[in-house]
């Protein structure tokens, strides 16, 4: 997939199932998929602060991608598009700037992910990979309902990580 110019840019969260099981969440950004690995997944209660590690960015066909990666599986556990409302100093920058300044504020369109979301950058640990997830508390955010334990198949194909490790097995 590509979406072309002028479209909203594409999010997309993948359940991946290696050692660790752990989310992929990702942001096109000029034509790539900006990364982050969440360990404990999204959240839809603002009081959550889910540690984001940013790894590499993947080229953008891999956005829906599902199937085998090494010993581990991936679905698209979430998938829609995003519009970027990061401001600095009051007025909107665009994301390669809001990535720089280590503060990202998204609005989402997703399956199961709506409403706004923030990134920001830590030191914690000294490691400028460091990133955490939070719901900004707005119309979509949810205290009661734990998202990533009750839905757990993939919003595109209805398959599970258990039941792409077993068609390969
Ligand atoms: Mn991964």
């Amino acid at each position: 997939m590509s979406p072309a110019s002028g479209e909203a840019p594409v999010f997309v969260v993948q359940r991946h199932d290696a050692s660790r099981l752990h989310f992929d969440v990702r942001l096109e950004v000029e034509g790539a998929l900006v990364s982050w690995a969440v360990p404990k997944g999204p959240s839809l209660d603002p009081r959550d602060k889910r540690l984001a590690v940013r790894v590499e960015d993947h080229a953008l066909d891999h956005a829906h991608f599902e199937g085998r990666i090494g010993e581990g599986t991936v679905i698209v556990w979430d998938t829609g598009t995003y519009e970027n409302v990061t401001e600095k100093d009051g007025r909107p920058i665009d994301m390669a700037a809001a990535l720089e300044a280590g503060h990202v504020k998204v609005v989402l369109s997703g399956h199961r992910l709506t409403g706004a979301f923030a990134l920001t950058r830590t030191s914690m640990g000294g490691d400028e990979k460091n990133w955490i997830l939070v719901k900004v508390d707005d119309d979509a955010a949810d205290r009661r309902h734990e998202l990533t334990s009750t839905e757990t198949g993939s919003v595109l194909s209805g398959r599970t990580n258990e039941d792409l490790a077993d068609e390969s097995s």
